[in-house]
C-alpha cells in the first residue's frame, strides 16, 4: 500500500540568498528523500515557502527605500531560480504572504483560543512619541550597558555578543528617525505551552525509539530543566497577517507562529491548485500518514515543541474554524531528522562577510549533479562538517567521475561499438555473473532502508559501493581482452555490466537525478524517470507570488532492479560528469572573504 509522505522543509527567510550551509542542511535532504518516495510509488508531497514577513524584512526595506514585498519579492525570485537549476522538485514552493496562508494561520490561531491556550499579557515595548507607533526591538540601538559599545542593537550587543533586557540600554534612539524611543506597556497574546506540555512530553517519548538523539537531547531536555511557559506570539507591527480578534489593529502574529503553519497551509494550498481542496487531510489528518520536518539545528524548539503544540492545541477545532465537513486530529510530527551545520574552510559560514558558497553563484560554475554528490557526502547528519575545495575536488574527479562516470560511459560506449547500439543476448549467466546482479539487487533494500531512514550519507556510500563491485567484476571479467577470442564471453560480461548499471541508475537517482535522467536515454528507454518544474503566477487579495510546482506524473513505481531487455536498443553515450582541474582549489578558495 502506497503510503501519505509530506517531507516539510525548512522555509528560507526572504532577507537572504541560500547558500551551501542551507543547501546540505535542509533542502537537498529533503529532495533527496523526495525523489526516492517518489521512485516507490508512494505519495509524496514536498512542500515550503519563502519566509516573507518579520522585522528584519522590514528594516532592510526601510533601509533601502523599499517596501517589505519589494524585498521579500527580490529574494523569492532567486530561491525558484536556484531550486529549479539545482532540481529541488518541491511540489509546491509558496510564500507566507498569501491569502491562503492569512486564512490557515488566522484559523489555527482562532481554534487556539477557542480551545483555551491562549491567554493576554501586558509587557513593556519600545515606543516612537515621534512617530505615534512601537518599535520592534531591532529598530531600537543606543548603548551597551554591559560593554560600552555604542551601537547596540536593544536585544543583541554585537560587539560582547550579549543578549540585552532592552529597557536597561543606555541612551536609546530610533533607527529609523533618531528620536529618543520610551517604555509603554503593549498587550500580547501568549501561546500557553505550559498548558500542552503533557502532551508534548507524551509525544517526544513516542519518538523515542528512532528520532536522531541530538533532537531528542534538546527538545526534552528544555523541558526538563526550565518547563514549558508561555511565549508571546503577536507583535506591534503592520508587517505581517493582521491578528483576527476585534480591536487588535497595527499588531499581527509573530513569525515564528505563523511560519511553522506553513507546512499546512502550503499543503492546503497544492491541493487547492490541483483541483483537490480536500486532498490535504490525506497528509495531516490520517493517523498513518508521515510528516518529516527538514531543518537546521537552530530550529528544533520549534519543530519538536512548538508546532507539535499548537496542532495538538488546535484539535477538531481547526476543521470547525477553517469550514471543513470532515474533522479530525492532526498528525503530530513522525520525524525532525534536523542537520548539523556545515562550515566551510575550516570557518563558519557567514553570508554578509562573504564566506560562504552561494547557490545560484557556484551553479554558474559546476553542474548541478556534482554539487549534490558533494553537498551530501559532507551532509551533517550526526556532527558538523565542512565544505573543503580541496576535498570537492577530490570527490568529483576520484569518485563520481571514477567509480560511477567512467564506469557507465566505458561499459556503454564499449557496447555500443561492439554490438552496434543492440544490448548483447548474455546466453546462460555463470555463477559470477548472478552473484553481482544478486549484490546489486540487494540494493534496492540496502540504500532504501538508508533512505527512508533519512541516513543519506550511509545511502549514498552504498550506491557508491555498489558501482565498485560492478568495477571489480569487469576487471575479472575484463571483455575488452576476452572479445578478441571469444565475443559470445564478452557479451555475456557486457550484459551483466549493463543491467547493473541499469539499477545503479535508479539507486543514485535521488542524489544525482540529472544525470541518471541522461543515462535512462543513454540506455535507450523513451519515458522520463522524473516529472517537470514549473512556474505559475497566483494573485490574491493579499499580493502576487510566483510559485513553483512539479509535476511528479512519470517516477512512480521504478525502485526495482533493471529489468534491461537483451535485443534493445540504445544510443551512442557521452560522459556524465567532467573531470575538474587541480586549479579550481585555488580559484574557489581565492573569492572567499
Ligand atoms: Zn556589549
Amino acid at each position: 500500500m502506497p503510503e501519505f509522505v509530506l517531507a516539510a522543509v525548512a522555509w528560507p527567510y526572504g532577507n537572504a540568498e541560500i547558500h551551501a550551509g542551507n543547501l546540505a542542511g535542509a533542502y537537498l535532504p529533503a529532495d533527496i528523500f523526495a525523489r526516492y518516495h517518489r521512485l516507490k510509488g508512494n505519495h509524496m508531497l514536498m512542500v515550503s515557502g519563502t519566509d516573507s514577513h518579520g522585522t528584519p524584512i522590514t528594516v532592510r526595506a526601510e533601509a533601502e527605500n523599499l517596501s517589505p514585498e519589494e524585498v521579500y519579492q527580490r529574494y523569492h525570485k532567486g530561491f525558484l531560480e536556484l531550486f529549479q537549476k539545482l532540481g529541488l522538485t518541491y511540489d509546491l514552493f509558496t510564500s507566507t504572504h498569501t491569502e491562503n496562508h492569512y486564512k490557515v494561520s488566522q484559523s489555527m490561531f482562532l481554534a487556539l483560543l477557542k480551545n483555551g491556550f491562549m491567554y493576554k499579557e501586558k509587557q513593556p515595548q519600545w515606543y516612537s512619541p515621534a512617530q505615534d507607533r512601537f518599535l520592534p526591538d531591532r529598530y531600537v540601538e543606543g548603548t551597551c550597558y554591559i560593554c560600552g559599545f555604542n551601537n547596540a542593537r536593544s536585544d543583541q550587543c554585537d560587539q560582547c555578543g550579549s543578549l540585552l533586557d532592552p529597557a536597561q540600554l543606555v541612551n536609546p534612539r530610533s533607527k529609523i528617525d533618531g528620536s529618543t524611543p520610551e517604555m509603554r506597556e503593549t498587550e500580547h497574546f501568549f501561546l500557553d505551552l505550559g498548558g500542552l506540555q503533557e502532551d508534548i512530553v507524551e509525544f517526544l517519548k513516542s519518538r523515542e525509539s528512532y528520532w536522531r538523539p541530538n533532537v531528542l537531547r534538546q527538545s526534552l531536555g528544555q523541558i526538563q530543566t526550565e518547563g514549558l511557559r508561555g511565549r508571546p506570539i503577536t507583535r506591534d507591527l503592520d508587517w505581517g497577517i493582521p491578528v483576527p480578534v476585534e480591536g487588535w489593529d497595527g499588531k499581527c502574529l509573530y513569525v515564528w507562529f505563523e511560519a511553522v503553519i506553513g507546512y499546512l497551509s502550503a499543503t492546503i494550498e497544492w491541493g487547492t491548485l490541483h483541483d483537490q481542496p480536500d486532498a490535504w487531510r490525506q497528509w495531516w489528518k490520517q493517523k498513518d500518514a508521515k510528516t518529516l520536518y527538514f531543518i537546521g539545528k537552530d530550529n528544533i524548539p520549534f519543530h519538536a515543541i512548538i508546532w507539535p503544540a499548537e496542532l495538538a492545541g488546535a484539535g477538531l477545532e481547526f476543521d470547525q474554524i477553517f469550514g471543513c465537513e470532515e474533522k479530525g486530529e492532526f498528525v503530530l510530527p513522525y520525524d525532525v531528522p534536523a542537520n548539523e551545520f556545515l562550515n566551510l574552510e575550516g570557518k563558519k559560514i557567514s553570508g554578509s562577510r562573504n564566506w560562504a558558497v552561494f547557490g545560484l553563484d557556484v551553479l554558474t560554475r559546476y553542474d548541478p549533479d556534482p554539487l549534490r554528490y558533494y553537498l551530501t557526502s559532507v551532509m551533517p547528519e550526526s556532527r558538523d562538517t565542512d565544505w573543503d575545495w580541496d576535498e570537492f575536488y577530490h570527490r568529483n574527479n576520484d569518485e563520481l567521475v571514477a567509480t560511477w562516470g567512467n564506469l557507465a560511459n566505458r561499459v556503454l560506449a564499449f557496447a555500443y561499438k561492439n554490438w552496434e547500439g543492440v544490448v548483447p543476448d548474455p546466453g546462460d549467466l555463470t555463477a559470477d555473473d548472478q552473484a553481482l546482479l544478486g549484490q546489486v539487487e540487494k540494493g534496492f533494500e540496502t540504500v532504501g532502508s538508508e533512505l527512508e531512514a533519512v541516513h543519506l550519507r550511509a545511502a549514498l556510500g552504498e550506491a557508491m559501493r555498489l558501482a565498485s563491485e560492478v568495477n571489480k567484476y569487469l576487471d575479472t571479467a575484463a571483455p575488452w581482452f576476452t572479445i578478441k577470442t571469444d565475443k559470445a564471453q564478452a557479451g555475456r560480461s557486457i550484459y551483466v555490466a549493463m543491467k547493473a548499471i541499469d539499477s545503479l541508475k535508479i539507486l543514485f537517482a535521488p542524489f544525482l537525478p540529472f544525470t541518471s535522467e541522461k543515462l535512462h536515454k543513454f540506455l535507450g528507454y523513451k519515458d522520463q524517470l522524473f516529472g517537470e518544474q514549473f512556474t505559475r503566477n497566483i494573485q490574491d487579495s493579499v499580493g502576487e507570488h510566483s510559485a513553483l510546482l512539479y509535476d511528479p506524473a512519470k517516477a512512480a513505481g521504478r525502485w526495482q532492479p533493471s529489468d534491461l531487455k537483451p535485443g534493445q536498443r540504445f544510443e551512442q553515450p557521452a560522459p556524465l560528469f567532467k573531470k575538474l582541474d587541480e586549479s579550481i582549489v585555488q580559484e574557489e578558495r581565492g573569492r572567499l572573504g
